[in-house]
């Protein structure tokens, strides 16, 4: 048994190989800080203003910030709004970094040549905070997709298996990434699995928790500011929508260079039209997989504001980085999240300690290799258009 968790261990400390191509055209829509990506997504926006597309900048309160916003562009349809397509970055901050890439990039390179009866809306940026602070959560430690929802009782929600691993999760002392800490997390993991098994442990790490609010998963304790300045735009931009779809941009989830295209919470109304527009592609189904069932999603939530009747697909786009479906992708996935939480709140042994951790956290949200990067917009390019056509057909309802 020894042998097999070092053998584990091995492989979770191992460099993996990666190949594919590379292409510059791509790598040039990738930028470094929220800065340059919103400064960015706002010009794209402006230069299309002549075909309507237009540019609104919401604030974000902060406690330490002013200069945080969310900023919307709308492209109108032509001819009558029959359906609206939403593109959604930066729920969890530090991964608009990547969804801001390919909302500009499909800004650039993507948008339909024919666009008479949908809309599309991009927010950019629902978690600046996050995003500049390369953080996944908000000020406020907050997980911003398990916050979102129609009623408070969402904080009401206990998730049973948290206060199980709560200690391993959230360790209280300053982090340290000497490759002693490193190996006796790693033997603490496997102690873990080993009790708890990995089912157990994912579940009751991932679907959110809303009694310690210093801890990873947090879904807070009440609604962030996020809901109140998006619930109009979204209530807005739907009111005479037939179809909505909502496509939600994250990483770090799944094989890595892989998107993955999930939705926890098929709803039968939804799923004959997720199968059509989605035909073709994967789809990772909570209920089949056996997988996690999140409190608080955003995409969720946006489909508890739309009128009965109105069809609507919703889907999470997960671009995958460190193989997090595998034992050992599954570790180094949880470590990063637990040092930068822990780093946060309790500091970090020296400064070294902190760059280490931030450099990995941020190589966990939006990989530095070009490989990685290329396949992420040549996905968006095989996936997009050909969704977007098939919502552009698809046949749904009278208009109200
Ligand atoms: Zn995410």
């Amino acid at each position: 048994m020894m042998r097999l968790y070092l053998l584990i261990l091995l492989s979770f400390l191992a460099c993996s190989s990666e190949a594919g191509p590379t292409d510059p055209d791509k790598l040039a829509y990738f930028r470094e800080t929220y800065e340059e990506s919103r400064s960015d997504f706002r010009k794209e926006c402006e230069l299309r203003s002549t075909a309507g597309a237009n540019l609104t900048t919401l604030p974000v309160a902060s406690q330490s910030d002013s200069d945080l916003t969310i900023d919307l562009c709308y492209l109108p349809a032509t001819d009558h709004q029959d359906r609206i397509l939403i593109i959604t970055s930066g729920v969890h901050g530090i991964e608009g970094l990547a969804g801001s890439t390919i909302q500009r990039f499909f800004m650039a390179q993507l948008l339909p040549g024919n666009l008479s009866r949908t809309g599309i809306l991009l927010i950019h940026s629902v978690n600046p905070f996050g995003f500049r602070n390369e953080r996944r959560v908000t000020e406020n430690n907050v997980d911003l997709n398990r916050n979102f929802a129609t009623s408070p009782a969402l904080f009401s929600t206990r998730n049973e298996g948290y206060a199980d691993i709560n200690e391993f999760l959230n360790p209280e002392e300053r982090v340290s990434t000497s490759t002693l800490a490193d190996w006796s997390f790693g033997i603490r993991a496997l102690l873990n699995i080993a009790r708890h098994s990995m089912q157990t442990l994912r579940r009751a790490a991932l679907q959110g928790q809303y009694d310690h609010p210093r801890g990873v998963f947090f879904g807070g304790s009440t609604f962030e500011p996020q809901k109140a300045i998006l619930e109009p735009v979204l209530r807005k931009f739907t009111a005479n929508a037939t179809s909505v779809m909502l496509i939600d941009l994250h990483t770090g989830y799944g094989t890595r260079g892989k998107m993955h295209l999930r939705n926890a919470h098929p709803d039968q109304s939804q799923l004959k039209a997720i199968e059509t527009v989605y035909s073709g592609f994967q789809i990772d189904y909570g209920a089949q997989n056996n997988f996690y069932a999140p409190t608080g999603e955003f995409v969720v939530y946006v489909g508890q504001l739309l009128k009965p009747g109105v069809t609507y697909v919703p889907m999470l786009f997960e671009f995958g980085t460190l193989d997090s479906q595998t034992m050992t992708g599954s570790i180094a996935s949880i470590h990063n999240m637990i040092l930068e939480n822990a780093g946060f709140h309790h500091n970090y042994a020296h400064e070294g300690d902190r760059i280490n951790v931030k450099r990995r956290f941020r190589e966990h949200f939006y990989p530095e290799s070009a490989i990685w990067r290329t396949s992420l917009l040549t996905s968006c390019e095989e996936i997009l258009p050909r969704i977007i056509d098939r919502f552009n057909s698809l046949e749904t309802g009278e208009r109200p």
